[in-house]
């Protein structure tokens, strides 16, 4: 027997999560000016290797759902945000022309207790208000059913639900716009690995029933408990009461992809991250990144010259993967 993550202490990995993602954005791994809008940043701060992990974990996400954005054909696309914490995906999107369509309809859902804290954020940064199509508070927000504040404007809508329970999540993306029709792309970024298996597995069997158009869902979270830097992970996220109970149920990439095809999905591609960094993402984009800080650690980096491979996929978050299922 495991014990259970502390509810309280998986919601508070959502500031982890976005402290490190605007240090990157301040020391110019990828643009992002909005992460240090929502929350309190003092300085930047992780290591070279940490900043890299999160460096590729972010645009492998975004070049993903932009991809899938980019191929769907008019008439309407929908990016689904699993656990979005503080995430600023939405506003990526929409900053850039060449990245934003109009008939696009984002949602994110996450622990009322981290929407209340992300809206409150939103509703302080008056700036951000005419990229969610509003400008006054009324218009910003609205109430849930059981009186939770959320948002929900023409294109984005930022909903409460505890997704390990099916029902809520079915209904708070039902009540809030999902439509079934519409081209989807679900995003579970260091999300599912927080809960226990079987509730990551109802989330991801969930995803691929509610949308009948064809859809696909990126996920990226831990995998290989067992090396020397898996260890490690397992064990401080146990210390703050986050076990990542899900590592030891798909210990491999081989047993996510299982996952994925025995619940619905027809396709399943996946990756560790060195994968990713040295042959998915733009390889100038590396170049430049490596430039930004020193790195003296070089054989367990992304991007160095790994002789083990396994401890450089632990070190960096270890699986993202791309499935796709058609019509
Ligand atoms: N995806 C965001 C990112 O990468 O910046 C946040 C990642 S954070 C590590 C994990 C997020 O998942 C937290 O915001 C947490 O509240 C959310 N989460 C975990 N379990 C959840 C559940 N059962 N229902 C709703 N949200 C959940």
């Amino acid at each position: 027997w495991r014990r259970p993550p502390d509810d309280g202490a998986v919601q508070c990995t959502h500031i982890d999560a976005a402290l490190a993602k605007a240090s990157c954005a301040r020391l110019g791994y990828f643009q992002d000016p909005y992460t240090e809008q929502l929350i309190r940043v003092n300085r930047s701060s992780g290591s070279p290797l940490i900043h890299r992990g999160y460096w590729s974990r972010v645009e492998a996400i975004r070049q993903t759902v932009l991809r899938f954005v980019q191929e769907a054909p008019a008439g309407g696309v929908q990016v689904v945000n699993l656990g979005a914490g503080f995430d600023t995906l939405y506003f990526w999107l929409r900053e850039d022309a060449g990245r934003w369509r109009d008939d696009l309809f984002y949602f994110e859902v996450d622990f009322p207790e981290v929407l209340s804290k992300k809206i409150s954020a939103i509703s302080r940064r008056q700036n951000l208000w005419p990229m969610l199509d509003v400008s006054t508070m009324e218009e910003l927000t609205t109430r849930s059913s059981l009186g939770l504040r959320e948002i929900r404007t023409k294109h984005c809508r930022m909903v409460q639900a505890d997704m390990r329970i099916s029902s809520e999540l079915t209904a708070a993306m039902e009540g809030c716009g999902l439509r079934p029709d519409l081209p989807t792309i679900f995003v579970a970024e260091c999300v599912l690995v927080y809960m226990q298996a079987l509730h990551g597995d109802g989330i991801i069997q969930w995803a691929a029933s509610a949308v009948t158009a064809p859809s696909a869902m990126v996920m990226y979270e831990q995998t290989n408990p067992h090396d020397r830097f898996g260890k490690v992970m397992v064990k401080n996220l146990a210390e703050r009461g986050c076990p990542l109970l899900s590592v030891y149920d798909y210990p491999s990439m081989e047993a996510q992809k299982e996952r994925f095809l025995a619940r619905g999905w027809t396709r399943c591609q996946v990756a560790d991250m060195n994968e990713i960094y040295r042959s998915h993402l733009d390889q100038s984009e590396v170049e430049r990144i490596h430039k930004l800080e020193l790195m003296d650690e070089f054989e367990e980096c992304l991007g160095g010259d790994c002789k083990d491979r396994k401890v450089t996929a632990a070190v960096g978050g270890c699986y993202a993967g791309t499935l796709k299922r058609d019509q």
